[in-house]
């Protein structure tokens, strides 16, 4: 097993000079008292990835790795590019090195010491470990209200996600090589780890505050990640233009037959018929071409993606 099990805890980092310092030494403990445990090998690391910080990220970062190569390694992006790609990048370099990869926040508000329990999970068998938040009592009742809101429309709308999961989890180094292969530029990780399959298993754990700094995920961030979750793995919003259109299509149909009863019966206006089934059957047919339109952009719009079409767990086979 020993060459099995080097574990790599890749953080991304963006402005985070005042709470990493405080990270890195709890980290660091923690890959000292699971080596001692012998859960991990000691080619273990943590491996920060600094997201194009303009402050003294990775100065630090840096220094961490030359006073301590043997517990840090760093990654320096040219440019901030958001916590998803940073993570990204962070796991497809870790996966050169690591046999399991644990992705964690820089802010200390996921628990270290799930850690343990991800690690236990990964000897068990399981390739794919979701942190999952027990609690949300230190957000605020505004981000409660509307992660949460977040995840139950996600859900609605046929997204694959897990429940209150957010970054912090456990992949073995073939569910990242799984991952590697989405080539989509508009990353939802939580939205495709789902998708690599591989047995999976969650780790609940109580999400802390913010050690220091602040959120970097001001509303209109939080906005634009939630769009991307919802248009990159859903293509029911489109689905509704089209029911929308067979809807007032139908409702056209009865509105000329009604026009048509009302002249017939002579209590109209005139002009008033022409006019009123113009306007309904004009407004159905209209909406159900967008409908139609919009579903071979949907169909484009999964093949531009590449998807894998499958990944092979393993094969059986007697040559
Ligand atoms: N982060 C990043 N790039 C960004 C924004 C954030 O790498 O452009 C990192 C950040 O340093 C932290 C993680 O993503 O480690 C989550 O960010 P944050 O804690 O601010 O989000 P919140 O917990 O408030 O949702
Ligand atoms: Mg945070």
């Amino acid at each position: 097993m020993q060459e099995q099990n080097t574990l790599y805890i890749v953080v991304p980092c963006y402005k985070e000079q005042e709470v990493l310092p405080e990270t890195a030494k709890r980290l660091r403990a923690k890959l000292v008292q699971l080596t001692a445990e012998g859960k991990i090998s000691d080619k273990s690391r943590v491996m920060f990835v600094n997201d194009g910080s303009s402050d003294e990220t990775w100065p630090i970062i840096r220094s961490l790795h030359e006073q301590d190569p043997d517990f840090f390694s760093g990654v320096n992006l040219s440019r901030n590019r958001g916590h998803q790609n940073a993570l990204l990048a962070g796991l497809l370099t870790a996966v050169r090195f690591a046999d399991m990869i644990i992705s964690m926040d820089a802010d200390l508000q996921d628990d270290v010491n799930a850690v343990d329990a991800m690690v236990d999970a990964y000897h068990e068998g399981y390739e794919v470990v979701y942190g999952v938040r027990s609690k949300r009592e230190t957000d605020t009742f505004f981000k409660r209200l509307t992660a949460e809101g977040f995840y139950k429309v996600m859900k609605a709308l046929g997204v694959d996600i897990v429940f209150n999961h957010a970054d912090y989890r456990l992949m073995s180094r073939r569910a990242v090589e799984g991952l590697a292969q989405f080539g989509e530029v508009n990353l939802f990780l939580r939205g495709i780890v789902p998708q690599i399959g591989f047995p999976s298993t969650t780790v609940t754990y109580e999400r802390a505050e913010r050690f220091a700094g602040e959120s970097k995920y001001p509303l209109k961030k939080m906005l634009a990640f939630a769009t991307d979750g919802i248009t990159s793995f859903s293509v029911k919003p489109i689905r509704l233009v089209f029911t929308a259109g067979v809807v007032v299509f139908a409702v056209s149909i009865v509105m000329l037959l009604y026009a048509l009863f009302s002249k017939l019966a002579g209590n109209t206006t005139a002009g008033w018929t022409s006019l009123m089934g113009s306007i309904w059957l004009l407004g159905g047919i209209q909406l159900l071409g967008l409908g139609i339109v919009g579903e071979y952009i949907g169909k484009i719009y999964n093949e531009t993606k590449r998807r894998p079409r499958f990944i092979i767990e393993s094969v059986l086979n007697k040559e």
